[in-house]
């Protein structure tokens, strides 16, 4: 398992001894067997999912402007694996956005800008297997551009971080992360972490990214990136902060890719390179127009 991602990347693509498998077909169940040592009590599932409901329901004392705005469909994710089907065949086929998901991937609003397919990912609805089959399908009977490789590669980077996980172990969840170096001067500063988790560091373009977050439980990765970077290298709070904040909204939450890419960002990881980003410019970048800004704060 290489250390840095270019070489695990190039191992894989240029070495056919490592095929991606078909997918494996099966039969819907007709039966659920129960496991005899699983003790199921009703009354306690009951109330866990009302305690879920609840904590849904008044997640971050939303106001009801916001709690409107999410009620119109805004990113409303559907769970089960017909939805993710459903989810790639409106991505892939009926609404043809693979074809150009390389300049659009660094979106950030809406449905379109990415495949979503995250959450259906990290929850078992889907397999990466199905998802790489289909882009092959998909470059047989359509076509096969930078776009089609990108989502390949983007499946190879998630796929990257499950053997980094298998590699190093609970490494990932140290300060000092698999790279063993310790960053200089993070603290654990619970003030500056409580503005930043509740978007309000003052900086506009990290607000509105964490409001996402506390909102609705998803951020695109472009702002995953700032947020990130910013309560890293601007606010110097320990990154694992960061991570257990979104190991606790995120609903695509995956151990992985979640302490993977933190550690990354942290410098922490094996990528030598810099991950310190300037807000001002990534906002102007990405947000010339401030729509994504406006629609969030
Ligand atoms: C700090 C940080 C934390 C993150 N935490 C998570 C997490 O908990 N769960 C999670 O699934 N992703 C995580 N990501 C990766 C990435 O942001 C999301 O996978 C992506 O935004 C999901 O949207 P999408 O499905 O539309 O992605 P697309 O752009 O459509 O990409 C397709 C798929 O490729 C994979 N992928 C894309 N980018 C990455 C990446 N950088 N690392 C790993 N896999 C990737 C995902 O499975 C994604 O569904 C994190 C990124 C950062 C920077």
């Amino acid at each position: 398992m290489p250390q840095v991602f270019t070489e695990f990347r190039k191992k894989l693509e240029w070495n056919r001894d490592f095929p991606v498998r078909q997918d494996i077909k099966h039969t819907i169940p007709t039966k659920l067997y129960q496991m005899g040592w699983v003790n199921w009590e009703l009354d306690s599932c009951i109330e866990l999912e009302s305690k879920f409901k609840d904590y849904v329901e008044n997640r971050g004392s939303i106001s009801l402007e916001i709690k409107a705005k999410i009620s119109k469909g805004y990113l409303e994710f559907k769970g089960g694996e017909k939805e993710a089907w459903n989810r790639l065949q409106e991505y892939f086929w009926d609404k043809n956005l693979l074809r150009i998901y390389k300049e659009t991937r660094n979106g950030m609003i809406g449905w379109d800008y990415s495949s979503k397919f995250s959450p259906w990912l990290a929850n078992g609805c889907i397999s990466p297997v199905t998802v790489y089959n289909e882009i092959l399908r998909y470059e047989e009977e359509r076509e096969s551009n930078d776009s089609t490789y990108w989502m390949k590669f983007e499946l190879l980077w998630r796929e990257f971080f499950r053997w980094i996980l298998r590699r190093h172990g609970k490494k990932v969840f140290n300060y000092s992360g698999i790279r063993r170096q310790t960053p200089n001067g993070l603290e654990q500063n619970w003030e500056k972490f409580e503005l930043w988790r509740n978007g309000e560091t003052g900086n506009d373009f990290v607000d509105a990214n964490m409001r996402e977050l506390l909102y609705i439980g998803f951020m695109s990765n472009r702002g995953r990136q700032n947020v990130a970077s910013y309560l890293v290298h601007r606010l110097n709070v320990d990154w694992r902060l960061g991570a257990e904040w979104f190991e606790s909204q995120l609903i695509d939450y995956d151990v992985s890719s979640n302490w993977g890419n933190w550690n990354y960002l942290a410098g922490v990881g094996n990528d030598p390179r810099n991950r310190i980003f300037n807000m001002e410019k990534q906002a102007q970048d990405y947000d010339p127009n401030e729509e994504y800004r406006k629609l969030w704060i």
